[in-house]
């Protein structure tokens, strides 16, 4: 994932806009995510004074985290939250902890935080945080104090009215567990529905922990459906296994496909007969990476990304398909758990190659749904069964999929495009109606 920013391409015709978004960049995910809305709000027609209304992020907050490391001395960490959207909401979106934070990225993520939670329909707009460290270098006791110290730094504009953070790349119930106490002592008194992810013992939700891997899963069933593509027996490849590649990878697993190989930041393994990837989720919780995982043998990333299989599920990082590799992607589907991990230039070549490719905004928006069942719950202080959890879930993703279906059919175009025209055109609907203030 690159930070540099380059010009984008002129404008081409309505026809090519239609089917793609079109930029030359593949490096910088806010132009990415520019890109697709400028597509989605052309073949929408979208009026100029819509666009100026909606496209940008309506409050951005950048805050120095200064925290006494483990050695005496402070760090000062640079630290970000944005609230792109809150026309239908409080706005909603995770924290990521990663070296490679930077603003434009959070923005990026904030935007297609507003769209995923429209596809969906759930009342929230889009949010995102994220801070930039290097979590697997710190101890338990300078994660919890750097989340502390950024939590009260960004506390003036979150709340559960307001805008609700959640877990991301390197944060889990844990993070949120220090963000919904440090909230709470400044207020005086519990306040759970802060952030949703929380563990359970605070107010999470049953179903919450593997509800992003648990709607990519869904999202799969649908589209092979539609592709007459038997998941039983079906070839799976995972890049990234964490909270979402891991449990879509399980779910997919347990329905029969073979899945043949997956990777971590650390390590990619392989082997053609398949995976356990039960053993393969013991093996990770124990050691914390799947390097040297028994029965497979080790591959290189490029490798893994142009391996014949069926479904390809990039479930880690931005930028991981591009233009100089998706040509080697040899998949029939392309599941995107991960944000942003299919460039403009590469959708292009996929779409040449036939390759059907779910989008983030639809495919990963399993996580931010059951946020909204946590938050439900935590409101009404009323919780539900995990399996009402999991047919909740399975009606919103199944019915999302099938809107976007019929606008890629009935429109013509992308399946990425059809998405962020539906997120669009729903914001855009909320904000024509509201108005503008004063
Ligand atoms: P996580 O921290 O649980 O897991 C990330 C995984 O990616 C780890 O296994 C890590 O080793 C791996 N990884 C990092 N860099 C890699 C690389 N270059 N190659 C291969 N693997 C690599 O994070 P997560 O919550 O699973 O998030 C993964 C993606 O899913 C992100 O794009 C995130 O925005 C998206 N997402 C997550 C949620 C959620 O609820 N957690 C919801 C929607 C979308």
């Amino acid at each position: 994932m690159a930070i540099k920013r380059t010009s984008r391409e002129p404008a081409r015709g309505m026809e090519d806009r239609k089917m793609f978004a079109t930029a030359t960049v593949q490096d910088n995910a806010y132009d990415v995510a520019l890109t697709n809305f400028d597509a989605a709000a052309d073949a929408l027609e979208l009026s100029q004074d819509i666009r100026e209304m909606i496209k940008y992020p309506e409050r951005v907050l950048m805050v120095s985290v200064p925290v006494r490391m483990d050695n005496g001395h402070i760090h000062r960490f640079e630290a970000y939250r944005v609230q792109h959207s809150s026309v239908r909401g409080p706005s909603k979106g995770g924290i990521r902890y990663h070296p490679q934070v930077t603003l434009d990225e959070v923005k990026a993520l904030a935007t297609w935080m507003t769209w995923k939670c429209a596809v969906v329909n759930i009342p929230f707009g889009g949010a995102k945080g994220g801070v930039t460290c290097d979590p697997k270098h710190m101890s338990i006791g300078e994660l919890e104090r750097m989340t502390r110290r950024y939590t009260s730094a960004i506390l003036p504009i979150i709340g559960p009215e307001q805008d609700i953070p959640a877990p991301d790349v390197y944060t889990n119930p844990q993070t949120m567990a220090w963000m919904m106490d440090t909230y709470s002592m400044t207020k005086g008194y519990a306040i759970p529905g802060v952030v949703t992810g929380k563990p359970i013992s605070l107010g999470g939700s049953l179903g919450r922990n593997e509800a992003t891997g648990r709607g990519v899963f869904y999202t799969v069933q649908s589209a092979c459906e539609h592709l007459g593509l038997p998941l039983q027996g079906a070839r799976v490849v995972v890049q990234g296994f964490g909270n979402a590649g891991s449990i879509a990878a399980q779910l997919l697993y347990e329905s029969g496909a073979i899945v043949i190989a997956v990777s971590d930041s650390s390590a990619c393994v392989y082997n053609p007969k398949g995976l356990n990837v039960r053993e393969l989720i013991h093996m990770k919780t124990l050691t914390g990476h799947v390097g040297g995982f028994p029965d497979s043998e080790a591959i290189e990333p490029s490798e893994l990304l142009s391996l014949r299989c069926d479904i390809l599920v990039p479930a880690a990082l931005e930028n991981t398909v591009h233009g100089g590799n998706a040509s080697s992607v040899s998949a029939k589907i392309v599941a995107e758990a991960a944000n942003g991990p299919v460039t403009p230039a590469a959708d292009h070549i996929l779409e040449d190659k036939g390759v059907f490719v779910i989008p983030d905004i639809l495919c990963n928006a399993g996580g931010v749904t059951v946020s909204y069942f946590e938050w439900v719950q935590d409101e009404q202080h009323l919780f539900w069964e995990a399996q009402d959890v999991y047919n909740r879930l399975e009606r919103v993703m199944k019915t999302s999929f099938r809107d976007v279906l019929k606008i890629h059919t009935d429109r013509k175009v992308s399946m990425r495009i059809a998405a962020n025209m539906l997120g669009i055109g729903r914001v855009a609907e909320a904000v024509q109606i509201r108005g503008i203030y004063p």
